[in-house]
């Protein structure tokens, strides 16, 4: 039996030979201007629509599909007799598939310099209502508005004689009225901006796959795809193993996956994230060796905690898990060997692959829900807007790495906070201590960071010593290490006191983007103190 396809396009990308597919499983097709004249020199047979409504395209094409002949043969009811008999009186045969994608309305308005009357030129009618009539009539009607479902199309329409399923003729309704929704969003995006001066934000989330509980346990909770999202993300990742993931482990993955991005470091890299700040961090010349030097950072809060990696997770480290809780591991993937390590680990460690770990993100916007409202910002992207040595006290330049190190996990630590970094083999760098969410940021340095930096060390240094006699004392060690140290600091310092406690710890080498009206005094107290002090410029708050 032939059947009729009517084709509109604005996006021609692949529209040839999903058409042929169609021609070959007898459709016949009718179609408008632009799009006939591409078929037509690709040697497909088309009929114009004019040809079909009796009325030709007009007006600059504002009308080309708008007739009953057209609406008629989409919406009537197959199966309803008086409906038939309507089309039949009308000499309306009946559409089994639209075609139809939409005037470039978004990238258009999103052109510099764009006019009111380009914008409302591309706003596209017809097609709009082609694909609506065609999804309201989606039993009979195939409505397809995306160059992406042309595969899943023809896979029917190979296996099933022809025919499309009703089940994906249903999801391919539910699209459609989207892709409009979507599409008057953006209309009216454009013009509440352009003409009432009135910014409009909506959101396209899809999915709302419930989760067990929220924060806490009598809390309702649900994660929402961004489906526009590319680069490494939420939406993306794909579970491997282990429980289902719960709100908490969302906002920890996410951490941890901005803290491994800003980082960026081109060895392998591993975070160790608890309830959304990394607190251990370190790169190394093996994932292995990067691995245990961000365990090291803070193995107290590493129990049970979520782990990031930049590499394909190998048996190596695999095997270094063995006795440690750990909830959640994100790789852009897993060697298959190192995967069944893991499974047999625990029934509920979940195992994220992250396969597009590498590509830029997508997102340039970060939104925060605030009672009644919504934040809107840029993301901190950057690190340093300059690298002015402000004290008397040298700071080497071989102390870059490390510097920059420091400076892009405080980014990602809550304020206020500090990080203490540590080059514990040239070129591979660790994160020793932390203070984060402080009210204060001298508590960040005296109560948190500094204490936790000699609390790690007497871990190592008695491990190391149990293996061979360490020649120094613990003190000295420690002070050793300290001393060759990096804290940074995610914004000024207010007062001198941070220096002089991160002096009392024994940290030489400071980092901290300056601007306090009291800079001067912070700048002297440094001097006279001995310690090297650099102002970056760029603060990173966050909250
Ligand atoms: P073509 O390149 O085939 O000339 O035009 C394709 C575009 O026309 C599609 O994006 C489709 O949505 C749109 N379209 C189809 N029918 C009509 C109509 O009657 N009026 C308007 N304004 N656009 C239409």
């Amino acid at each position: 039996m032939v059947k009729r396809a009517l084709i509109s396009v604005s996006d021609k990308t692949g529209i040839v030979d999903f058409t042929k597919t169609l021609v070959a499983h007898n459709f016949e097709i009718i179609s408008t201007g632009g799009t006939a004249k591409t078929l037509r020199d690709a040697g497909i047979k088309v009929l114009d629509v004019s040809d079909v409504t009796g009325f030709p395209e007009m007006m600059d094409g504002r009308v080309k599909t708008l007739h009953p002949k057209i609406h008629g043969a989409l919406l009537y009811l197959r199966d309803n007799p008086t409906h038939a008999a309507q089309a039949v009186a009308q000499g309306i045969s009946a559409i089994d598939m639209v075609v139809v994608n939409l005037y470039p309305f978004r990238e258009t308005v999103a052109k510099e310099g764009v006019t009111i009357e380009d914008a409302v030129e591309n706003i596209d009618i017809g097609g709009p209502s082609l694909l609506r009539a065609a999804a309201k009539n989606y039993k009979f009607v195939t409505v397809v508005c995306d160059p992406s479902d042309y595969p899943a199309i023809e896979k029917e329409l190979k296996e099933n004689a022809g025919n499309v399923s009703l089940p994906l003729k249903e999801k391919m309704m539910v699209k459609a009225f989207r892709h409009t929704a979507d599409y008057d969003g953006a209309i009216d995006t454009y013009l509440s901006r352009t003409l009432l001066d009135e910014k409009v934000k909506r959101f396209s989330f899809v999915g709302g796959e419930k989760l067990r509980y929220g924060e806490n346990w009598h809390q309702d909770a649900s994660f929402y795809k961004d489906t526009r999202c590319a680069g490494p993300s939420l939406s993306s990742a794909q579970q491997l193993h282990g429980k289902e993931l719960s709100y908490n482990n969302y906002i920890d993955i996410d951490n941890a996956i901005l803290t491994l991005k800003d980082l960026n470091s081109p060895n392998p890299s591993v975070v160790i994230v608890k309830h959304n700040n990394p607190c251990g961090l370190a790169t190394g010349k093996t994932l292995k060796n990067a691995f245990l030097a961000a365990w090291d950072g803070d193995p107290v809060s590493a129990f049970g905690s979520i782990i990031c990696v930049n590499r394909v997770f190998d048996v190596e480290t695999a095997k270094c898990l063995d006795k440690k809780f750990i909830e959640i591991i994100v790789a852009p993937g897993f060697e298959p060997e190192a995967l069944e390590i893991l499974k047999k680990k625990s029934e509920s460690l979940r195992l994220l692959e992250l396969k597009d770990f590498d590509k830029p993100f997508d997102n340039k916007l970060v939104y925060k829900h605030v009672t009644g409202g919504l934040l809107e910002q840029t993301r901190d992207v950057g690190l340093f807007e300059k690298w002015d040595l402000v004290t008397t006290e040298k700071f080497p330049d071989a102390k870059k790495g490390v510097s920059e190190f420091a400076m892009s996990v405080c980014k990602c630590i809550k304020s206020n906070s500090i990080s203490i970094a540590y080059e514990y083999e040239p070129g591979y760098y660790m994160l020793l201590g932390m203070g984060a969410g402080q009210p204060n940021r001298v508590d960040s340095i005296r109560k948190l960071g500094a204490p936790k930096a000699y609390d790690n060390l007497k871990t190592m240094y008695d491990r190391m010593n149990a293996e061979t006699p360490m020649t120094i004392t613990l003190e000295d060690y420690q002070k050793q290490v300290i001393s060759e140290c990096v804290m940074a600091s995610d914004a000024f310092f207010p007062f001198d006191d941070s220096v002089i406690f991160a002096h009392e710890a024994g940290l030489n080498y400071i980092l901290s983007p300056g601007g306090s009206i009291r800079d001067e005094e912070v700048i002297a107290t440094a001097n006279r103190l001995g310690v090297a002090m650099v102002f970056t410029g760029m603060r990173h708050f966050l909250h």
